[in-house]
Formats: C-alpha cells, sequence, structure tokens
C-alpha cells in the first residue's frame, strides 16, 4: 500500500520514508509537515533509490562497503581523490544494509566503519545477496555520448570552459604540494579549490596526477 493510501485511511497509522518511524494520525483533513521522529519533510515521498557499493582498491588489499543514490558520481570522487578506489559490485539497498554489512564484517575493519582489509568473503557475501558487476563507461565514452546529443549553446559553454581548463593547467601547474598539505589538514577538495582560487577539477586532476607520479616511481 502506497503512503497516500495509508494516510487517506485514519485507521493505519502514518509512516515516514526517511526513518521508518510510525506514529497514529491526528489530523484528518490534512497531513502533517513533518516526521515527528526525525523531522523531514520528505517524510511522505518515496525514497531514491539507493545502492550498496563494494570499492576495491588498485592494489586490493582494501575495501570500501558504502551507500549512495548515484553509483557514477560515487566512481568520480574516488577518481578525484586519486586512490585508485573502483567500485566493482552493487546491489540495491539502503543504510540499514550498510549497517548490517559493516557489522557483519566488522573483524575485517581497518579504520572508520567501512575500511576493510580486502577479503573475498565480503564479495561473495556481496553476490550470494544479489550484488551484480557495475561496468562504467569510461570519461572518454561519456565525453562522446554527452557531445553528440548537445545544442549548440552546450558546445560553445563546452569551448569556452575547455579554454579556461587549458589556461587553469598553466596557472596552476603546481599545486600538487598545497593540495596535499590542506588535505592533510582535513580540507575537502572543493574547499581547497575555493582557497587555492581554481575550480575542483583542476585540484581533482592535479591529485590524480600526483598520485599516477608517486606509484609509477
Ligand atoms: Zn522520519
Amino acid at each position: 500500500m502506497d503512503t497516500q493510501q495509508q494516510a487517506v485511511d485514519s485507521r493505519n497509522p502514518l509512516k515516514c520514508t526517511r526513518c521508518e518511524h510510525v506514529w497514529p494520525r491526528r489530523d484528518l483533513d490534512k497531513l502533517p509537515l513533518r516526521c515527528p521522529e526525525c523531522n523531514s519533510p520528505y517524510w511522505d515521498k518515496p525514497r531514491k533509490k539507493e545502492f550498496i557499493y563494494l570499492a576495491v582498491n588498485e592494489a586490493k588489499t582494501e575495501m570500501k562497503i558504502g551507500v549512495t543514490n548515484n553509483l557514477s558520481q560515487r566512481q568520480c570522487h574516488y577518481n578525484g581523490e586519486g586512490t585508485g578506489f573502483k567500485i566493482t559490485l552493487n546491489v540495491e539497498g539502503n543504510r540499514q544494509l550498510e549497517k548490517d554489512l559493516c557489522a557483519r564484517f566488522a573483524h575485517l575493519l581497518i579504520r572508520g566503519n567501512e575500511w576493510f582489509t580486502y577479503s573475498e568473503d565480503i564479495a561473495n557475501y556481496l553476490v550470494s545477496i544479489g550484488a551484480k558487476p557495475r561496468v562504467f563507461t569510461s570519461g572518454a565514452g561519456l565525453a562522446r555520448l554527452r557531445w553528440a546529443k548537445a545544442t549548440p549553446e552546450d558546445r560553445k559553454r563546452n569551448c569556452d570552459h575547455m579554454a579556461r581548463v587549458a589556461k587553469e593547467r598553466e596557472q596552476f601547474a603546481d599545486i600538487a604540494p598545497d593540495i596535499l598539505r590542506l588535505q592533510a589538514q582535513g580540507m575537502t577538495l572543493a574547499n581547497i579549490a575555493k582557497q587555492i582560487g581554481c575550480r575542483t577539477g583542476t585540484v581533482c586532476r592535479k591529485l590524480k596526477q600526483y598520485h599516477a607520479a608517486q606509484s609509477s616511481h
């Protein structure tokens, strides 16, 4: 039964789609604005599909279990951090499932709540609950697709953007040490970009280049 049907039937309590809190309906004329438990104004809106994912680093020494509603964006985030983490498996699931998984493999934790030592057990278990491998289109492939669908205005904007990127490449040639220093202080990449005065993309690219250079030594 969906939330709206549920709400119309006064005998049924209301249920928050965010925190799953259930409470009795008082006013039959209108729905409450917020969930009394988590205070969310979206308590009666369906949640966006979420995915549990497993990311593995290039050296196959670490794994991360995470949750996101945008797998491509999350992968881009890892690319930008230059840590070499790749999302290898994903399955539809929410934060509760993430918590359960993290508790199940707590003996393999290496740091935080969701960074684990590399273990086939984690991957096998995810597959056993229906996780599938995810193949990402390469950056170049995505760019070609986008270009094919772009309007003339989009293309003009893109050219301006590329000119700015090229200019930044020269202007901020050697900022990797600054980025690493600020990152060590716990600043986010977006804030580092703000501080340096360049785009976040430039910060991401510099970091990636720096880490690539380090690992090739
Ligand atoms: Zn709630």
